[in-house]
């Protein structure tokens, strides 16, 4: 029997290529290694966007652009949250024993209320019970999760192991979070400090056209240069490398190293150099990304299908959860 991996993926946004080479890649490998369940995770958007604008297109593009990234819909499941209609009734079930003092004091939720007090809802309150719920309704064991939803992954196994207690089973397994050790690779964002982040407007995004990736690039953070011969260079510099290290061949990598080194760098072409192979780099998948939009039929089916495993594998999980509780049809 797989082991289970589970990855929720925000509803809002284009992906970039930190999301790729620090998620997606890994996913496109776990596929087969796991059985995988990605899903769009669109009534937790609803926390913090009660009102979104276009929420079908939001789907869409992160659907369109998972599939161009490799997920492969026959070997993973990819679905949308609110296709699921059993974790709404599990999330339901789990809130009559999730308590309102250990929710109040999750650190997302202090945030949360720092960030939007003018809209403090009990969704964002319950948030931890929804993604426990999201994850145990699969039997989930192995879950991808960055440092800042450590804490909910502690709650949905506090909240896995307290229906076992309190119903007297050992039915739920409790998830653990799972990190793509050896293999992360931090992409540095193009303003010369920090990492590529949706929120902090350096990112190339998958989809961006060549032209824009271009001037994005070509407006990255630079300095004025080496002052003497095999210098570290600083920040903004290095994460010029390290993109580089991604996108460009060994020789044309050596080459610019060894004119930072020897005092000759031109950002100039060295930029133009990194902005060419940047985009050659992402070209294919923005190719798809367009292609698989532009597909109605295709992504209806695609969605459909995910729904319909999705569904198969909670709904056993639900029936079982009502077993449990008593709850018995006449
Ligand atoms: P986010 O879109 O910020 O929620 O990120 C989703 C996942 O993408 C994270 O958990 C990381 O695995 C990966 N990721 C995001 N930004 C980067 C980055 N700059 N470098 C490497 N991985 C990243």
């Amino acid at each position: 029997m797989k082991e289970v991996v589970l990855s929720g993926i925000r509803s809002t946004g284009h992906l970039h290529l930190g999301n790729y080479f620090g998620a997606l890649r890994n996913f496109v490998q776990m596929q087969h290694e796991y059985r995988c369940y990605f899903f769009v995770a669109d009534w937790h958007s609803l926390t913090t966007h009660p009102t979104p604008e276009d929420h079908q297109g939001n789907v869409r593009t992160v659907i369109s652009e998972y599939l161009a990234c490799g997920i492969d819909p026959d070997v993973a499941t990819l679905y949308v949250q609110s296709d699921v209609p059993e974790i709404a009734e599990l999330y339901l079930l789990l809130n009559m024993n999730a308590y309102v003092g250990e929710l109040e004091r999750t650190t997302t939720f202090k945030e949360k209320v720092r960030k939007q007090p003018e809209n403090v809802n009990a969704g964002l309150l319950t948030y931890p019970v929804l993604m426990a719920a999201d994850i145990i309704i699969h039997k989930a064991n192995k879950v991808p999760v960055g440092k800042d939803q450590e804490q909910n992954l502690e709650m949905a196994r506090k909240f896995a192991k307290r229906f076992n207690r309190i119903y007297g089973v050992d039915f739920f397994i409790e998830p653990k979070g799972y990190s793509f050790s050896g293999k992360l690779i931090k992409i540095p964002g193009l303003d010369g400090s920090g990492k590529m982040g949706k929120s902090e407007g350096n990112a190339l995004n998958l989809a961006d056209d060549p032209e824009v990736i271009r001037q994005k690039v070509m407006r990255a953070v630079t300095d004025a240069g080496p002052t003497h011969e095999n210098q570290t260079p600083p920040e903004p510099i290095q994460n010029l490398f390290q993109l580089m290290e991604v996108a460009s061949q060994p020789d044309v990598i050596a080459y610019y190293r060894k004119q930072y080194a020897e005092c000759k760098i031109r950002y100039g072409e060295m930029k133009s150099q990194l902005a060419d192979d940047l985009i050659r780099l992402t070209a294919p998948i923005r190719e798809r990304i367009t292609d698989i939009q532009g597909d109605e039929e295709y992504l209806r089916k695609i969605v459909r299908q995910g729904a319909e495993k999705a569904r198969e594998s909670a709904s056993k999980t639900l029936r079982e959860v009502k077993e449990i509780m008593g709850f018995k049809p006449f």
